[in-house]
């Protein structure tokens, strides 16, 4: 469904992303591992043309979107990102957050974008909280409520930065309780995190970088048994 060929990003002189190559097939789930600086929120941030890679192909179901001409928003209708802030319209409940994209973007009515924000909500675990206004959820609940919004968008690839960082440790079980499911229900996801459980048991793909480049991926048995390399190794061992 994608394949990345040869990407690069220099900011001025510093380069953050040395010719990265992969692919991710339908259906499968890439968990991106690296130390802080590896340039992993810039590889996502290109997926997405959040920002203009320097160089190389990013194949979206059939067509380079690093190509100009390329319609942007054509390109983030179909993959969805949830960052680790969770940028909740304020002065919007949970069901409006959800259903205000649905209708500026994608012009469905005000009834059918009801439906499904419903429909969402009531998936990430939130149906009794539809009416709440963001100061009135926790984080991990708000950020339930960023991935509903995400979802409601029928994305066909799902893009996770660290979609947990921010929240207390308690509530990062309900977040990951739902991305699991989202995995376990097919949808194809590139998700970056420091949660090695997540990666172990969730993961289809394990991919490790490290100064900008894709030092190591494999099955993640692979990658936390059997790190080839010394980089990974020393990063997993911080880690655990
Ligand atoms: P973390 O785990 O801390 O989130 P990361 O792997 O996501 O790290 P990136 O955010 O992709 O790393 O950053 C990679 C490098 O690119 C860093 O050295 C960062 O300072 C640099 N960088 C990122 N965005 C910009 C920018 N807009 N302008 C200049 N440098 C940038
Ligand atoms: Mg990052």
């Amino acid at each position: 469904i994608l394949s990345i060929r040869h990407l690069s990003k220099r900011f001025g002189s510093l380069e953050v992303l040395k010719d990265i190559s992969f692919d991710v097939r339908k259906g499968e789930v890439v968990v991106v591992l690296g130390p802080s600086g590896s340039g992993k929120s810039t590889m996502l941030r290109c997926l997405n043309r959040l920002e203009e890679p320097t160089s190389g192909e990013i194949i979206f179901e059939g067509d380079d979107i690093c190509q100009k001409g390329v319609d942007v928003n054509d390109v983030r209708k179909r993959m969805g990102m949830v960052f680790q802030q969770f940028n909740l319209f304020p002065h919007l409940d949970a069901l409006h957050n959800v259903m205000i994209a649905q209708m500026k973007v994608l012009k469905r009515d005000r009834a059918e974008a009801e439906r499904i924000a419903h429909a969402e909500l009531e998936r990430v675990g939130l149906a009794e909280r539809e009416d709440h206004y963001p100061d009135e959820l926790s984080g991990g609940q708000q950020q339930r409520v960023a991935i509903a919004r995400a979802l409601a968008m029928d994305p066909h690839v799902m893009l996770f930065d660290e979609a947990t960082s921010a929240l207390d440790p308690e509530l990062v079980r309900g977040v990951l309780d739902v991305m699991r499911e989202l995995a376990q229900g097919g949808m194809t996801m590139i998700v970056v995190t420091h949660e090695m459980s997540f990666a172990r048991d969730v993961a289809d793909r394990v991919v490790f970088m490290d100064g900008g480049v894709i030092e190591e991926q494999g099955a993640p048995e692979e990658i936390f048994e059997h790190p080839r390399s010394e980089r990974t190794r020393a990063f997993l061992g911080e880690i655990a």
